[in-house]
């Protein structure tokens, strides 16, 4: 199926990216029929794909008709037989294998066999979900940055079974939902998670050994590289539990000592102190 030809689009999982992604489709004006696992899910995940169009419309970048047309344009489902008919799966439900191996093996089944099935996880092989399926060609990743609606860039992931087509396809329909693509391998981290990781363990390093204060590093980052955030505030906003099981899933890779959680990282998160979302981790934030 071409790129331009897709009318539907399947979502599985409408958590924190899910409902993101279920968001960018449905304003880009595809039809959008996304799967949770129960109705007390999908009424969490229907209530943040809400909660952010009404905040896009109170900063002015949604208008009420679109967000009322966008809204019309989603079925929500708790079965995932009812992406029978869609021209495309975006997978985004919780990142376990065991998990997205039996999403895909379902997929594979009540799909048509044209149809291509991506996978939007961040650390899990795309090569092992293309084993699951008759489909090996049309499995690929389409790896959305958080909060979908707001990130520009989509990394799309070719494994060793992706055909050119699908390649094509999926650069296509990121270009359809308004992102920027970049193309990487299925290998550990992609592009993104690959530079960054070894650049956030150095400033925890630093900071550990006394080099220099958090605040230092962060306006170094800021004002020298013209980040808008340092590395200490970006690892507190992604949340140092992610940090660090990010960082092993590289080290498990490439068994490179650049890759691995700093120690100092890892005690934190025995702590308790996880960044923003636990109100501390290498700063304050109150309760
Ligand atoms: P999340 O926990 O917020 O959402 C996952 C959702 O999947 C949950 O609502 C869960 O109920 C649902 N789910 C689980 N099994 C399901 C099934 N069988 N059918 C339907 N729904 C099911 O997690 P998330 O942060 O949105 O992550 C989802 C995926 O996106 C993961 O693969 C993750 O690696 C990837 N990802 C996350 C981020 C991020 O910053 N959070 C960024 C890029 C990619």
């Amino acid at each position: 199926m071409k790129a331009e030809d897709v009318a539907t689009v399947g979502v599985v999982g409408c958590g924190i990216m899910g409902s993101g992604i279920v968001e960018v489709a449905a304003k880009a004006g595809l039809d959008v029929v996304v799967a949770e696992l129960n109705d007390e899910a999908m009424a969490r995940g229907r209530s943040r794909v809400e909660g952010s169009m009404a905040r896009a419309l109170e900063r002015g970048k949604l208008e009420p008709a679109a967000r009322d047309e966008a809204l019309g344009r989603i079925t929500d489902t708790t079965s995932v037989n009812e992406l029978a008919e869609v021209d495309l799966v975006i997978e985004a439900a919780t990142e376990s294998l065991e998990t997205k191996k039996e999403i895909f093996a379902r997929l594979d089944e009540i799909t048509r066999p044209d149809v291509v099935l991506a996978t939007n996880t961040s650390s899990l092989p795309i090569a092992e979900l293309a084993t699951v399926t008759k489909r090996g060609d049309r499995i690929v990743g389409m790896h959305f940055f958080n909060p979908p609606p707001v990130m520009k860039l989509l990394e799309i992931v070719r494994t060793l079974t992706t055909s050119d087509e699908t390649v094509a396809f999926a650069r296509m329909m990121g270009e359809r939902l308004g992102k920027t693509t970049v193309l990487a391998k299925d290998r550990a981290g992609f592009i993104v998670n690959f530079l960054l990781i070894p650049y956030l363990n150095s400033a925890i390093t630093m900071l550990d050994e006394g080099f220099a204060t958090r605040e230092d590093i962060d306006t170094a980052v800021e004002l020298g590289l013209g980040h808008p955030m340092g590395p200490l505030k970006l690892l507190d906003l992604i949340g140092l539990d992610t940090a660090v099981h990010v960082a092993n899933v590289l080290y498990d890779e490439f068994k490179d000592p650049t890759y691995a959680a700093p120690t100092l990282l890892k005690r934190m998160v025995t702590a308790g102190y996880l960044g923003r979302k636990s109100g501390r981790g290498f700063y304050d934030y109150g309760s």
